[in-house]
């Protein structure tokens, strides 16, 4: 048997599962203002305690904004509004719930990674609870190398867990944001999130977990196992015997580059050789603003990741804020659907000045370092979108203005949009998105949001020869750019170069050293005439091979 969610961290494991499962607390809890306060504390001072011994630093930071929101004064005069002190209440759970309603509210309105920090924000409430009825915590600790399997793992359980006992991380929720997916990249250990089902598994049943595919076998054959064990190794054996700029097996150069959300990143894309940045997301360095960081501010973040690439190339796209970034000072609204709202370049709309204060950082950033910087916009929809950006882009001085296609229209126009810029780079998270009208956050749609669709592979395809016949440079800096035989296939449909996460980038590097375009041409021919995302799949691991 077999099931599949969504890989978040590459690995190939064997082990026995060891499920975790929370308590519910069905029955009445009765308590006073006094006990739910005190035990409140409790919680905030376990947390402390369990911030303070765990030696990873990401679970650390979670642990203590766990502790700092569990301390919150307004929640204490949240819970005081509604229990009246000195009385005996049969039931304090639904004032615990309302009380914690109004923050689980603001973080859901957010939207994206807020809205995946609501589970955290549950564990407090839920630990109040059960500590108030006498139950015990659900126990978490691993006593052998085990594959941990939950429905979701919350910061406290990763600080519960003796982690270096934990083999995987498989959950039934999440996304690839999600607490989870973020701790087992920090570890490097494999891990699947919305994985529907797992939870059935059995503790102690053998199960195969294979982080890159995001496949679960149980009790899998020694044949199973030594496939997946050999294709994960000889990737890794490829990835340390090739160094230097990526190059096909017939000397066809590939510019292969890192994704960057900060200096940290960039540094990080240049240790593995990258060529430079292919995206800067420069959002992320404004997720936690509530005001707009000043022209001179924003220089100085810039100049960061700049000087980090060292006179390389930095693609700087400007602000993708909104639907799954919400960026607090630009993204107030309540929107219908964000995703299909007021995002990226979109918001000129509401925001003009903002983004033109941006544009005006990157071009005095770009003038005071030696990178060679590229400046493209998201969710550009139309050609006149993209006239729009390259106008206000050069009137900043900035030379190399390019936009991502990253929607079915601009896809479709490519020919129309690339006619009036230099660049184009494709988005293949979003695209992906949009072609299939499949939420990319949505774990149940996994089979819908996978960028080896034919129908996403189509529309790349379309752009790809716009870029072709204008001569100008096509890249993909979306996830698919990191999937080294996927990677194979954007080089076969015609793109010029490969964007991923840098940890990424020293496997796709070995891949495609491997291989000559000619292989390449004939991988991207199967998987645009197939009929599913695993037909492309399968068709492609049929030619290429392992
Ligand atoms: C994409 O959509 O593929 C992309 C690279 O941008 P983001 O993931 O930041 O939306
Ligand atoms: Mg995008």
């Amino acid at each position: 048997m077999s099931l599949s969610g969504i890989g978040v961290s590459p690995g190939v494991v064997v082990g026995e599962v060891h499920r975790i499962v929370h308590v519910n607390v069905t029955v009445p809890v009765p308590g006073t203002l006094a006990t739910v306060l005190t035990a409140l504390n409790d919680v905030a001072s376990d947390l402390e305690q369990r911030a303070e011994h765990i030696d990873l630093e990401i679970a650390k930071e979670v642990l203590s904004a766990q502790a700092m929101i569990a301390r919150d004064p307004s929640l204490e005069e949240a819970l005081s509004g509604l229990l009246v002190s000195d009385t005996n209440y049969a039931d304090v759970r639904p004032a615990i719930n309302e009380a914690f309603a109004g923050f689980r509210n603001a973080l859901l309105s957010l939207g994206g990674y807020f809205a995946e920090r609501v589970a955290d924000l549950d564990e407090i409430a839920q630990r109040t609870v059960v500590r108030l009825s006498g139950l015990e915590v659900a126990d978490v600790a691993l006593t052998k190398p085990s594959i941990v399997i939950a429905e979701d793992l919350t910061p406290a359980d990763t600080a519960a867990l003796d982690l270096n006992f934990a083999l995987a991380l498989v959950v039934e929720k999440g996304g690839p944001t999600s607490h989870t997916a973020i701790v087992a990249r920090g570890l490097g250990i494999p891990a699947i999130v919305g994985c529907a089902g797992a939870l059935e598994i059995a503790a102690s049943t053998q199960v195969l977990v294979d982080g890159r595919d995001g496949v679960v076998l149980v009790e899998p054959s020694d044949d199973e196992i030594a496939t997946r064990q050999n294709r994960e190794a000889l990737l890794r054996v490829r990835a340390d015997s090739v160094s230097g700029p990526g190059r096909l097996a017939d000397g066809t150069p590939i510019l292969l580059m890192g994704n960057a959300g900060n200096e940290s990143d960039a540094l990080s894309a240049v240790a593995v050789g990258a060529e430079g940045i292919g995206l800067f997301r420069t959002e992320l360095l404004f997720l936690d603003r509530q005001t707009e960081p000043s022209v001179d501010d924003q220089v100085l973040m810039y100049r960061a990741v700049f000087d980090a690439c060292d006179g390389r190339k930095v693609i700087v796209r400007t602000l993708d804020a909104g639907s799954d970034k919400p960026v607090p000072f630009l993204n107030a609204m309540d929107e219908e659907n964000p995703a299909l709202g007021v995002r990226g370049w979109r918001l000129t709309r509401i925001a003009d000045d903002v983004l033109d204060r941006q544009l005006q950082a990157i071009g005095i950033a770009a003038s005071q370092s030696a990178a060679e910087v590229w400046v493209m916009a998201p969710m550009i929809d139309t050609p006149q979108e993209a006239a729009q950006f390259a106008s206000r882009a050069r009137s900043h001085g900035i030379s190399q203005v390019g936009v991502m296609i990253e929607t079915p229209a601009a896809a479709l126009l490519a020919d129309k949009v690339l006619a009036e810029v230099d660049f184009a780079s494709l988005g293949t998270n979003d695209l992906t998105q949009y072609v299939m009208a499949a939420d990319r956050l949505d774990s149940r749609l996994s089979d819908l949001t996978s960028s080896w669709h034919p129908a996403v592979l189509r529309a790349i395809a379309l752009a790809a020869q716009a870029a072709q016949e204008q001569g100008k440079p096509i890249g993909v800096c979306g996830e698919s750019a990191a999937n080294p035989k996927l990677a194979a296939v954007l080089l076969g449909i015609g793109v010029t170069s490969l964007s991923m996460a840098p940890s990424a980038l020293a496997e796709v590097r070995g891949y495609l050293a491997g291989l000559d375009l000619a292989a390449c041409h004939k991988a991207a021919q199967a998987a645009l005439n197939a009929t599913s995302a695993d037909d492309a799949r399968q068709q492609v691991t049929a030619i290429l091979g392992d």
